[in-house]
């Protein structure tokens, strides 16, 4: 027995699709319509920093579900239209090709769109990278490419340039943290990352990109640091962070706060959730304000969504979740290590070499706040048992200031 009989959900891909599949999963038999903006079918994106630009996957391996199990989940899957505006009274979300979409609860799972260098026009060499075009695009343009600079050295970044400069090709990071991925993992691991990185011939460079140069035949020739310093290239991957795609909600009335901001039951208003990247929900056990860009978090708080919408009042409280796999390392973290942290390695050894295999605990004030895995999975997770998230406090329906993680 279903209090609600429609559910309308806004983005089709991991966050979008888990919901789908979990409502159907738990019963529910009601009318399910799901649109996107892209013309479908939805896919995976950790492969595409990875297996698609590597080649060693062709792009449709990426793709999330068959025809046929699309078809099983009896919704209807609008692709190719984006959603620009909602009611939230009403639950109605109008389309950009003039459709009003109607429900009794609403998902909105729209993610994020990447960052473009302040000031830069598109230009031919210069590349983004969140879609399955924009993988193919790059992909086919490496193929002729010399001289790579990444700008950016996050995770995003990191991964782009070790496919890079695995295909062989002259590649540099660039970017404003100390070491690739200095702010995720700390100057420990950031430093592991960043021996791995060398060892495989990626030029590090420290600093911020002041502007792209041009050739002149009007493509990429390098990028301009704010040191002054020239960095030649004849494609540029720019990979610095993404926003939250909240801009066609911008009339609605939702409280957009770097993401839709929810509650701990992931509502955004009654009867409008929010799921994956683009959710910054209340999280009970760190008493904050979360929004985790991460795959297995858009299945996990797309499962709390789906038994939300159906009566349950579950608290989303998850121990935040990331791997990347760079060089045929999988670099796996559990928690959310604290800048001051106390590093220690708990099994394996970690002195930079190629066969590096470890865990890692992060302490901060006599509590474990986070473990990471280099290349030894099973015994990582076993570490993260010991990480459970602090049970939820009561479920808190008011949204105070908002954090980042
Ligand atoms: C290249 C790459 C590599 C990654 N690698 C890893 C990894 O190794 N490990 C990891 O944990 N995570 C990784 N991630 C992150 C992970 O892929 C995301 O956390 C996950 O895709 C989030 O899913 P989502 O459904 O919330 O958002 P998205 O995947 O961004 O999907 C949002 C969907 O909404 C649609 N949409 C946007 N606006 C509208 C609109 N107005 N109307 C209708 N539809 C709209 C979009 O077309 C899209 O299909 C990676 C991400 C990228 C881009």
């Amino acid at each position: 027995m279903n209090a609600v009989d429609s559910v309308l959900v806004a983005g089709a891909s991991a966050a979008g699709l888990s919901t789908v599949e979990a409502l159907r999963r738990k019963g529910y038999q009601g009318r399910i319509t799901v649109l996107d903006a892209a013309a479908g079918p939805p896919y995976d994106r950790p492969p595409l920093s990875k297996q698609v630009l590597s080649g060693a996957w062709q792009p449709e391996r990426a793709h999330l579900r068959t025809p046929a199990a699309l078809d099983a989940l009896d919704a209807r899957f609008l692709f190719g239209d984006a959603a620009t505006g909602l009611d939230v009274v009403e639950r109605t979300i109008r389309t950009a090709s003039g459709r009003l979409l109607s429900a009794q609860a609403v998902v909105l799972a729209t993610g994020l769109r990447p960052r473009t260098l302040p000031g830069q026009e598109p230009l031919p060499g210069v590349h983004l990278l969140r879609t399955l075009d924009q993988a193919r695009e790059l992909r086919r343009e490496l193929a002729a490419a010399r001289r790579i600079v990444v700008v950016g050295n996050g995770v995003l970044g990191s991964e782009i340039a070790a496919t890079c400069a695995g295909l062989g090709l002259d590649t540099t990071l660039v970017g404003i943290q100390a070491a690739p991925m200095a702010e995720q993992f700390g100057p420990r691991i950031a430093g592991l990352l960043a021996c791995l990185h060398t060892r495989n011939g990626v030029r590090l460079v420290n600093g911020g990109v002041g502007g792209v140069l041009t050739h002149r035949q009007g493509r990429v020739s390098g990028v301009r640091l704010r040191s002054g310093q020239l960095l030649p290239a004849d494609l540029v991957v720019v990979a610095i962070g993404c926003v939250p795609a909240t801009d066609w909600l911008a009339a609605s009335g939702l409280r957009l706060d770097d993401g839709v901001v929810c509650d701990s039951g992931c509502r955004a208003a009654p009867g409008i959730y929010a799921a994956g990247d683009v959710a910054r929900f209340h999280h009970g056990g760190l008493g904050t304000h979360l929004r985790l860009e991460n795959r297995t978090n858009a299945t996990a708080q797309a499962g709390v969504v789906a038994a939300n919408i159906l009566g349950a009042d579950l608290p989303y409280a998850p121990v935040p979740y990331f791997w990347t796999d760079q060089f045929g390392v999988r670099i796996q973290l559990f928690g959310t290590p604290a800048a001051d942290a106390e590093v220690t390695i708990a099994e394996g050894g970690a002195d930079g070499s190629p066969d590096d295999r470890f865990v890692a605990r992060f302490e901060a004030a006599g509590r474990l706040t986070a473990v990471l895995g280099w290349n030894m999975p099973k015994q990582a997770r076993l570490h993260s048992r010991s990480l459970a998230a602090p049970a939820p406090r009561p479920s808190a329906t008011a949204h105070p200031a908002s954090t980042r993680p």
